[in-house]
Protein backbone atom coordinates (compact mmCIF):
# COMPACT_ATOMS: atom_id res chain seq x y z
CA UNK A 1 0.00 0.00 0.00
CA UNK A 2 1.15 3.22 -1.20
CA UNK A 3 -0.41 6.16 0.89
CA UNK A 4 0.22 9.91 -0.38
CA UNK A 5 0.02 12.62 2.08
CA UNK A 6 -0.53 15.44 -0.22
CA UNK A 7 -0.03 18.52 2.23
CA UNK A 8 2.57 18.06 5.00
CA UNK A 9 4.76 20.80 6.51
CA UNK A 10 7.63 18.60 7.35
CA UNK A 11 10.39 21.12 7.51
CA UNK A 12 8.44 22.84 10.54
CA UNK A 13 10.59 23.34 13.33
CA UNK A 14 8.09 21.65 15.09
CA UNK A 15 10.09 18.06 13.64
CA UNK A 16 13.63 19.73 14.36
CA UNK A 17 14.31 17.58 17.37
CA UNK A 18 12.92 14.23 15.86
CA UNK A 19 12.28 14.06 12.47
CA UNK A 20 14.30 10.87 11.69
CA UNK A 21 12.35 9.23 13.81
CA UNK A 22 8.98 10.83 12.55
CA UNK A 23 9.83 10.32 8.50
CA UNK A 24 10.82 6.27 10.05
CA UNK A 25 7.23 6.30 11.48
CA UNK A 26 5.51 7.36 8.22
CA UNK A 27 7.57 4.82 6.38
CA UNK A 28 6.00 2.14 8.81
CA UNK A 29 2.62 3.28 8.42
CA UNK A 30 3.41 3.31 4.45
CA UNK A 31 3.48 7.16 3.83
CA UNK A 32 6.16 7.60 1.19
CA UNK A 33 4.93 10.63 -0.73
CA UNK A 34 5.15 13.65 0.73
CA UNK A 35 3.88 17.09 -1.20
CA UNK A 36 5.55 20.21 0.75
CA UNK A 37 3.45 23.57 0.86
CA UNK A 38 5.45 26.64 0.75
CA UNK A 39 4.87 29.36 3.61
CA UNK A 40 6.92 32.03 2.72
CA UNK A 41 10.48 32.60 2.28
CA UNK A 42 11.53 32.47 5.66
CA UNK A 43 11.18 28.72 5.14
CA UNK A 44 12.61 27.58 1.65
CA UNK A 45 16.22 26.74 3.10
CA UNK A 46 14.41 24.31 5.48
CA UNK A 47 12.33 23.25 2.34
CA UNK A 48 15.51 22.92 0.22
CA UNK A 49 16.96 21.17 3.09
CA UNK A 50 14.99 18.53 3.46
CA UNK A 51 14.55 17.98 0.10
CA UNK A 52 18.34 16.80 -0.06
CA UNK A 53 17.62 14.61 2.93
CA UNK A 54 14.63 13.19 1.13
CA UNK A 55 15.20 12.93 -2.24
CA UNK A 56 13.02 10.03 -3.50
CA UNK A 57 10.12 11.02 -1.33
CA UNK A 58 9.64 14.29 -1.01
CA UNK A 59 8.03 17.24 -3.24
CA UNK A 60 7.66 20.63 -3.30
CA UNK A 61 5.83 23.65 -3.96
CA UNK A 62 6.25 27.26 -4.11
CA UNK A 63 3.84 30.28 -2.74
CA UNK A 64 3.15 32.78 -0.37
CA UNK A 65 0.70 31.67 2.28
CA UNK A 66 -1.90 33.93 2.72
CA UNK A 67 -1.27 34.86 6.31
CA UNK A 68 2.41 35.64 5.37
CA UNK A 69 0.99 38.17 3.08
CA UNK A 70 2.15 41.59 4.96
CA UNK A 71 3.93 45.08 3.96
CA UNK A 72 6.29 43.30 2.50
CA UNK A 73 4.63 41.16 0.06
CA UNK A 74 5.95 42.28 -2.99
CA UNK A 75 9.12 41.12 -1.97
CA UNK A 76 7.62 38.32 -0.86
CA UNK A 77 5.94 37.80 -4.46
CA UNK A 78 8.94 37.94 -6.09
CA UNK A 79 10.59 35.51 -4.44
CA UNK A 80 8.25 33.39 -5.60
CA UNK A 81 8.58 34.29 -9.11
CA UNK A 82 11.86 34.18 -8.95
CA UNK A 83 12.17 29.99 -7.63
CA UNK A 84 9.60 29.31 -10.06
CA UNK A 85 11.53 30.72 -13.14
CA UNK A 86 14.86 28.42 -11.49
CA UNK A 87 13.54 25.26 -11.03
CA UNK A 88 10.96 22.56 -11.02
CA UNK A 89 8.17 22.64 -8.18
CA UNK A 90 5.09 20.67 -8.06
CA UNK A 91 2.29 23.34 -7.33
CA UNK A 92 1.96 26.59 -6.46
CA UNK A 93 0.72 26.53 -2.93
CA UNK A 94 -0.17 27.18 -0.39
CA UNK A 95 -2.28 30.14 -1.69
CA UNK A 96 -5.18 31.83 -1.02
CA UNK A 97 -7.67 33.78 1.46
CA UNK A 98 -7.53 33.68 5.37
CA UNK A 99 -9.97 35.97 7.06
CA UNK A 100 -9.45 34.11 10.20
CA UNK A 101 -6.38 35.90 11.61
CA UNK A 102 -6.01 39.65 9.69
CA UNK A 103 -8.74 40.70 7.84
CA UNK A 104 -7.16 44.23 7.28
CA UNK A 105 -5.19 42.59 4.41
CA UNK A 106 -8.13 41.32 2.42
CA UNK A 107 -6.86 43.80 -0.69
CA UNK A 108 -3.65 42.79 -1.41
CA UNK A 109 -4.53 38.90 -0.38
CA UNK A 110 -6.88 38.92 -3.05
CA UNK A 111 -4.38 40.57 -5.33
CA UNK A 112 -1.21 37.83 -4.03
CA UNK A 113 -3.41 35.20 -4.74
CA UNK A 114 -4.75 36.47 -8.24
CA UNK A 115 -0.94 37.02 -9.41
CA UNK A 116 -0.02 33.49 -8.05
CA UNK A 117 -2.46 31.47 -9.90
CA UNK A 118 -1.33 33.17 -12.67
CA UNK A 119 2.29 32.04 -12.21
CA UNK A 120 0.63 28.38 -11.62
CA UNK A 121 -0.82 28.78 -15.18
CA UNK A 122 2.24 30.16 -17.11
CA UNK A 123 4.33 26.76 -15.71
CA UNK A 124 1.27 24.17 -15.92
CA UNK A 125 1.38 23.53 -12.60
CA UNK A 126 -1.83 22.99 -9.99
CA UNK A 127 -2.75 25.47 -7.31
CA UNK A 128 -3.00 24.15 -3.63
CA UNK A 129 -5.49 26.37 -2.10
CA UNK A 130 -6.08 27.51 1.71
CA UNK A 131 -8.86 28.96 2.70
CA UNK A 132 -10.21 29.64 5.99
CA UNK A 133 -13.31 32.24 6.45
CA UNK A 134 -13.46 33.03 3.00
CA UNK A 135 -15.13 30.83 1.03
CA UNK A 136 -16.94 33.40 -0.87
CA UNK A 137 -13.81 35.45 -1.41
CA UNK A 138 -11.92 32.56 -3.08
CA UNK A 139 -15.10 31.48 -5.03
CA UNK A 140 -15.04 35.25 -6.46
CA UNK A 141 -11.58 35.15 -7.64
CA UNK A 142 -11.43 31.95 -8.64
CA UNK A 143 -15.05 31.90 -11.14
CA UNK A 144 -12.46 35.17 -12.31
CA UNK A 145 -9.42 33.06 -13.40
CA UNK A 146 -11.06 30.05 -14.31
CA UNK A 147 -10.19 28.61 -17.63
CA UNK A 148 -9.01 24.76 -18.86
CA UNK A 149 -5.42 25.82 -17.34
CA UNK A 150 -6.73 26.40 -13.71
CA UNK A 151 -6.62 22.50 -11.49
CA UNK A 152 -5.47 22.19 -8.18
CA UNK A 153 -6.09 21.20 -4.53
CA UNK A 154 -8.61 22.64 -2.09
CA UNK A 155 -6.58 21.79 1.18
CA UNK A 156 -8.39 21.52 4.36
CA UNK A 157 -11.62 20.64 2.57
CA UNK A 158 -14.08 21.90 5.79
CA UNK A 159 -17.07 22.89 3.82
CA UNK A 160 -20.64 22.28 2.69
CA UNK A 161 -21.82 19.85 -0.31
CA UNK A 162 -22.47 22.84 -1.96
CA UNK A 163 -19.27 24.17 -1.49
CA UNK A 164 -17.79 20.85 -2.63
CA UNK A 165 -19.22 20.82 -5.69
CA UNK A 166 -18.15 24.51 -6.38
CA UNK A 167 -14.56 23.73 -5.96
CA UNK A 168 -14.83 19.88 -8.48
CA UNK A 169 -16.36 22.65 -11.16
CA UNK A 170 -13.58 24.52 -10.59
CA UNK A 171 -10.95 22.08 -11.75
CA UNK A 172 -9.94 21.27 -7.90
CA UNK A 173 -9.49 17.70 -5.69
CA UNK A 174 -10.46 17.81 -2.47
CA UNK A 175 -7.55 17.64 0.31
CA UNK A 176 -9.18 15.35 3.04
CA UNK A 177 -7.12 15.50 6.41
CA UNK A 178 -7.70 15.26 10.04
CA UNK A 179 -11.21 17.46 10.49
CA UNK A 180 -12.74 14.54 8.88
CA UNK A 181 -12.39 12.52 12.37
CA UNK A 182 -13.57 15.40 14.29
CA UNK A 183 -16.65 15.00 15.81
CA UNK A 184 -17.94 18.67 14.67
CA UNK A 185 -16.37 18.55 11.76
CA UNK A 186 -19.43 18.19 9.54
CA UNK A 187 -17.68 16.94 6.54
CA UNK A 188 -17.89 13.29 7.45
CA UNK A 189 -22.00 13.80 7.00
CA UNK A 190 -22.18 14.30 3.11
CA UNK A 191 -18.72 13.23 1.90
CA UNK A 192 -20.02 9.67 0.70
CA UNK A 193 -21.64 11.90 -2.11
CA UNK A 194 -18.80 13.03 -3.46
CA UNK A 195 -16.87 10.39 -5.70
CA UNK A 196 -13.68 9.59 -4.84
CA UNK A 197 -11.79 10.17 -7.76
CA UNK A 198 -11.96 14.07 -6.48
CA UNK A 199 -10.46 13.14 -3.27
CA UNK A 200 -7.10 13.32 -1.94
CA UNK A 201 -5.42 12.85 1.46
CA UNK A 202 -3.45 15.00 3.96
CA UNK A 203 -2.09 15.24 7.23
CA UNK A 204 -1.15 19.44 7.39
CA UNK A 205 1.03 18.27 9.81
CA UNK A 206 2.10 19.61 12.29
CA UNK A 207 -1.98 21.39 12.73
CA UNK A 208 -4.43 19.91 12.95
CA UNK A 209 -3.91 15.92 14.02
CA UNK A 210 -7.40 13.77 13.54
CA UNK A 211 -8.57 12.12 16.23
CA UNK A 212 -7.14 10.44 19.13
CA UNK A 213 -4.25 12.58 18.91
CA UNK A 214 -6.48 16.19 18.49
CA UNK A 215 -4.57 18.80 19.92
CA UNK A 216 -1.22 17.37 19.79
CA UNK A 217 1.13 17.68 17.17
CA UNK A 218 0.49 15.92 13.85
CA UNK A 219 2.70 14.22 11.61
CA UNK A 220 2.48 12.21 8.42
CA UNK A 221 2.01 8.90 10.33
CA UNK A 222 -1.44 9.65 11.37
CA UNK A 223 -2.55 9.76 7.46
CA UNK A 224 -3.80 6.30 8.52
CA UNK A 225 -6.28 7.57 11.00
CA UNK A 226 -8.01 9.76 8.01
CA UNK A 227 -7.62 6.40 5.90
CA UNK A 228 -9.42 4.68 8.26
CA UNK A 229 -12.23 6.85 8.47
CA UNK A 230 -12.64 7.38 4.66
CA UNK A 231 -13.08 3.71 4.65
CA UNK A 232 -15.58 3.60 7.11
CA UNK A 233 -17.78 6.59 5.17
CA UNK A 234 -16.98 4.70 1.81
CA UNK A 235 -17.29 1.55 2.89
CA UNK A 236 -14.34 0.96 0.44
CA UNK A 237 -11.49 -0.82 1.90
CA UNK A 238 -8.46 0.99 2.98
CA UNK A 239 -5.70 -0.79 0.11
CA UNK A 240 -8.67 0.63 -2.50
CA UNK A 241 -8.97 4.31 -1.09
CA UNK A 242 -5.03 4.48 -0.62
CA UNK A 243 -4.65 3.43 -4.36
CA UNK A 244 -7.32 5.91 -5.67
CA UNK A 245 -6.28 9.30 -3.42
CA UNK A 246 -2.40 7.82 -4.95
CA UNK A 247 -3.43 7.73 -8.31
CA UNK A 248 -5.29 11.46 -7.89
CA UNK A 249 -2.30 12.65 -6.01
CA UNK A 250 -0.09 11.91 -9.37
CA UNK A 251 -2.91 12.98 -11.67
CA UNK A 252 -2.58 16.19 -9.85
CA UNK A 253 1.21 16.80 -9.34
CA UNK A 254 2.69 14.65 -12.67
CA UNK A 255 4.60 12.56 -9.97
ZN1 LIG B 1 -0.63 24.02 5.28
Amino acid sequence: MILTDTHTHLYSEAFDDDRKDMMTRAKEANVSRFFIPAIDSNYTEAMLQLEADYPDQVYLMMGLHPTSVKANYKEELKHVATWLEKRHFYAVGEIGIDLYWDTSTLDIQKEAFKYQIELAKHYNLPIVIHCREAFDEIFEVLEDVNDDKLFGIFHCFTGTLEQAERAIALGMKLGIGGVVTFKNGKIDQFLSQIDLKHIVLETDAPYLAPKPYRGKRNESAYLTKILEKLSEIYSVSEEKIAEITTANSKEIFGI
